[in-house]
């Protein structure tokens, strides 16, 4: 039964905080592997007949065209396991051999780490809740993909939030964290429903913080800054590579130095470590059970006057990193491999 099925496989990629399930057609079954703390792991096999009546369930529950197979196919629906939402974001692809490739984004409610249990040296934590706890303004995460920029950002929200009940509404493509207590709007171009479009309308439902996925255009740089301007809490990521990028990116899209000067509380740049498990003695096997979370940030911060002065973290990440290494948190040859 394709149901009984997907509920165990649920529930597995639960227990283990897999952030992905991928079906990958092999030459005479199907490999399902897990993607556990960005690593890919092979977890079992499914016959060809197992795996597709699988495909063709998850993309019927989906909405999905299920007699296209030629054609990608994105979709999504949401399930409930243990009382938990889970959101499930689907791509298929089709191999050369005429077998669909199936990837599952899971999206769980309630799986924002607080901000003060992202990172193992809290300076910079507490700079960025001090700067925004009274502040309207714009404060922006930057760092790679898959960096935690997004859930450092759901954080310091619901940080903020539990501290002084706050209005928060996330504008995102898509939707990354459940919040019960945020309002999330999701991004939708086709509809015409774009970050400026929504965050037009955004500002007329009186929010006190905005949480804004990604600036990655002028005009969505102009209304983040105007929203900044006008009393509100801004916090949103853009792609760049270190604290210095996020400037220059800023001014690619178009903002003035004065814009920036009035708004900005502050900019972050980030990265993810793996931690060291003394028991895996190294790297954790799927299973370790040791440490709860196998990963950890280390932020760079610089707050409004400081970035006009100097453009550097007195506390780079270079320095928390060879902190960590003292404390046993990470072995001494990761810093370059992340
Ligand atoms: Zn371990």
């Amino acid at each position: 039964m394709p149901q009984q099925k997907l509920i165990q496989l649920l529930a597995s990629a639960k227990e283990l905080h897999a952030s992905d399930i991928h079906l990958s057609p092999q030459r005479d079954n199907y490999h399902c592997y897990f993607r556990l703390n960005g690593d890919f792991c092979l977890m079992e096999a499914y016959s060809l007949t197992e795996a597709q009546k699988l495909i063709t369930y998850l993309k019927f529950q989906a909405s999905m065209d299920i007699g296209e197979k030629r054609r990608p196919q994105t979709g999504q629906y949401e399930i409930l396991l243990d009382h938990q939402k889970i959101s499930l974001r689907l791509s298929t692809l089709l191999d050369k051999s005429g077998l669909e490739s199936l990837v599952i984004r899971l999206f769980s409610e309630g799986d924002i780490l607080p901000f003060y249990k992202s990172t193992p040296f809290l300076h910079h934590c507490l700079q960025m809740f001090q700067n925004t706890e009274k502040n309207s303004g714009l404060l922006l995460f930057s760092g790679k993909t898959g960096s935690g920029k997004s859930s450092s950002m759901y954080g310091l929200a619901e940080l903020l939030y539990q501290t002084h009940t706050r209005k928060v509404i996330t504008i995102e493509n898509p939707v990354e964290h459940y919040h019960q207590a945020f309002l999330q709007i999701e991004i939708n171009e086709k509809a015409g429903l774009t970050y400026q479009e929504i965050l037009r309308e955004v500002l007329r439902h009186d929010p006190d913080i905005i949480i804004i996925g990604e600036i990655r255009d002028n005009e969505t740089a102009q209304m983040a800054i105007r929203a900044a301007l006008t009393g509100h809490l801004v916090l949103s990521t853009v792609h760049a590579g270190s604290l210095k990028g996020i400037l220059n990116r800023l001014t690619e899209l178009g903002l003035s130095k004065s814009d920036l000067a009035e708004s900005l509380i502050g900019i972050s740049h980030q990265r993810i470590f793996s931690l060291y498990c003394p028991l895996c003695a190294g790297k954790c096997q799927p299973y370790c059970t040791h440490l709860k979370e196998k990963r950890t940030v280390l932020y760079e911060y610089l707050e409004h006057d400081a970035i006009w002065k100097q453009q550097t973290c007195a506390l780079s990440i270079a320095r928390q990193f060879r902190k960590g290494v003292c404390y046993g948190y990470f072995k001494t040859q990761s810093l370059e491999r992340r």
